[in-house]
C-alpha cells in the first residue's frame, strides 16, 4: 500500500519577507508523516492572489491532496476562498453553523461581530466544513475535481489549525474519509546523549540501507541524537532493528525510547519524580538554560527546588558558598570551582542533587590552556559528586546547547550510576560540537 502524496501550500507575504519561519509546514508535515501520509512538497506564496493560484495549481496536480494555511482571516489580503473557489471552477456558499460559531465567540468576549467577518463563513460549494472553535475563520476540505486533488484549508494560527487538523484526521473525518487505506507507520525513537553523529555512523552504518522496508535515520542536534527506526505493518522488523541497534550502543547512552519528541529534560524530570528526587542548578556559562530546559516542562516543580545564574565570580562566592582561594588558584573554569558550585547549591538548596556548569562559550575569553568551549560540569548528589571537562567547539549558541545537554546527561547518569566517562567508543570523547 502507498501512502498519498501531500503537497503544503503556505501562504502569507510575512514568511516569504523571512520575518517567521514556515512552522506550519513542519508542523503539518510531522502529523501527516505519523498519520501514514507521504509530503513530497512545500510551497509558500506571498498574499497576492495570481501567486497563490499558480501555486495551488501547481501542487493540486501533482499530489494526492494539497494542506494550505493562512489567508482565512477578513481582511482584504486573505484571498484564499475566493482563489481556491475559481481555481476549482465552484461557487461559495454561506455555513450558517460557521457564522453562529463566530457570532458567539464575538459574544463570549462582549462585542459585536464586525459585519466585513461574515465572510469567512463563506465556504466553496462543494467543500465540507472544518468549524473552528479556537479562532475564527473555519477550513474546509475539497474531493478531487478534474485533474485537481483534494484540498484541505486551514486559517493560519497554529494554536486554531493543529486542533481543527486533528479533527480532520479522526476516523472517518473529512481528511482521513479521502483516504481511508494509508499505509500503518511504526516509529521507533531511540534517543541518545552526547555521543558524535560520526562514531554512531561508524557503529551503525550498514544498518542504514534499508532492509524488509526498515529505515534508520539518524538527526543530530547539540549533544542530542534521534535514531528513529520506521518500518511499515512491520512490528516484529522494527522491534528486531531496535535490539540490534541496542546492542551495538550499548545501554548508556540512551537517556530515553518511544516518543519522537523524548528531551533530554523530560526525561530527567521524569527519573526525578519517579524517585521523588529533588534538583538545584548553579550555572555560570549556561545562563540559567539547564533550569529553562527543565521549568519549561510542566510538572517540574516536584523536582526544581532552586537554580542560579552565578556568572561573577563573587556571585559564586556569596550565594554558592565557592571559597575564593579556589577561583583565586584554578580559575572559575576548573574542576575545584565546578566541583564547589555543585556542593554548594545542593547545601544551600538542601537538594537530593545539584549540578553546576562553568565555561567559556566565546568568542572572547579564551587562553591557550582553557580554549573557548572548554566546560567544567559537576553533579553533586547523596553518592558524592561527579565532575567532567568537555571541550566543545562551535559558536557560542551551540556550545551553550551542548553544554545544557551536558549538564542534564550528568546528572541522569548520577542518579542511575552510570560512569561519567563510559560514552560509545570506549573513550569519552572530549572534543564535541558542530
Ligand atoms: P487570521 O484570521 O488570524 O488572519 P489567517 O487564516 O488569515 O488567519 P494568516 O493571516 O495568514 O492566517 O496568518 C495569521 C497568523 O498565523 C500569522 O500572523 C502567523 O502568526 C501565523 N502563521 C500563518 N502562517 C504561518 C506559517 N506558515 N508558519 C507559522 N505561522 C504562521
Ligand atoms: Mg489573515
Amino acid at each position: 500500500m502507498s501512502a498519498p502524496r501531500v503537497r503544503i501550500v503556505s501562504t502569507g507575504s510575512e514568511i516569504l519577507q523571512g520575518l517567521y519561519p514556515d512552522t506550519n509546514a513542519q508542523g503539518l508535515s510531522r502529523r501527516l508523516f505519523d498519520a501514514g501520509f507521504r509530503v513530497v512538497g512545500h510551497a509558500a506564496a506571498p498574499d497576492d492572489a495570481k501567486l497563490i493560484r499558480s501555486a495551488v495549481e501547481a501542487a493540486a496536480l501533482n499530489a494526492d491532496l494539497v494542506v494550505m494555511t493562512g489567508g482565512l482571516g477578513p481582511t482584504e489580503d486573505d484571498v484564499n476562498r475566493d482563489v481556491i473557489a475559481a481555481l476549482y471552477g465552484c461557487g461559495l456558499r454561506f455555513d450558517e453553523e460557521a457564522d453562529r460559531l463566530m457570532r458567539v465567540r464575538f459574544a463570549a468576549r462582549g462585542i459585536p461581530m464586525p459585519e466585513r467577518n461574515r465572510v469567512q463563513a463563506m465556504i466553496p460549494e462543494p467543500a465540507v466544513t472544518l468549524q473552528n472553535l479556537w479562532g475564527t475563520a473555519p477550513g474546509f476540505v475539497l474531493p478531487k475535481t478534474g485533474r485537481l486533488a483534494a484540498l484541505c484549508a486551514l486559517p493560519g494560527p497554529p494554536n486554531e489549525w493543529r486542533p481543527m487538523f486533528e479533527a480532520a484526521l479522526a476516523p472517518d473525518a473529512p481528511v482521513d474519509g479521502l483516504f481511508p487505506q494509508r499505509p500503518k507507520l511504526e516509529v521507533h525513537t531511540i534517543h541518545v546523549a552526547l555521543t558524535p553523529e560520526s562514531t554512531l555512523n561508524e557503529v551503525l552504518s550498514d544498518l542504514f540501507a534499508p532492509v524488509d522496508g526498515i529505515d534508520v535515520t539518524i538527526l543530530a542536534s547539540r549533544g542530542v541524537i534521534r535514531l528513529r527506526i520506521i518500518g511499515q505493518d512491520n512490528p516484529d522488523g522494527v522491534r528486531a532493528r531496535r535490539d540490534e541497534v541496542l546492542r551495538r550502543i550499548g545501554p548508556e547512552i540512551v537517556f530515553g525510547e518511544g516518543p519522537a519528541d523524548l528531551s533530554p529534560a523530560q526525561a530527567l524530570l521524569d527519573l526525578f519524580r519517579e524517585r521523588g528526587l529533588t534538583l538545584a542548578t548553579a550555572e555560570s556559562c549556561t545562563g540559567g538554560w539547564v533550569a529553562k530546559s527543565i521549568t519549561d516542562l510542566p510538572g517540574s516543580s516536584a523536582m526544581l527546588h532552586a537554580g542560579w545564574v552565578t556568572y561573577a565570580n563573587e556571585a559564586k562566592i556569596r550565594d554558592l558558598r565557592v571559597p575564593a582561594e579556589l577561583i583565586a588558584a584554578h580559575g572559575a573554569v576548573s574542576e575545584p570551582v565546578a566541583r564547589a558550585m555543585a556542593e554548594g547549591a545542593r547545601t544551600v538548596a538542601g537538594t537530593n542533587y545539584a549540578v553546576a556548569v562553568t565555561g567559556i562559550a566565546g568568542p572572547d575569553g579564551g587562553t591557550a590552556e582553557k580554549p573557548v568551549g572548554t566546560v567544567w560540569f559537576a553533579c553533586a548528589g547523596p553518592e558524592g559528586t561527579s565532575t567532567l571537562c568537555r571541550l566543545f567547539r562551535g559558536d557560542r549558541d551551540s556550545i551553550r546547547q551542548w553544554a545544557t545537554n551536558q549538564a542534564i546527561e550528568l546528572t541522569r547518569r548520577a542518579v542511575l550510576g552510570i560512569p561519567q566517562t563510559q560514552y560509545l567508543g570506549g573513550a569519552n570523547p572530549r572534543f564535541l560540537g558542530a
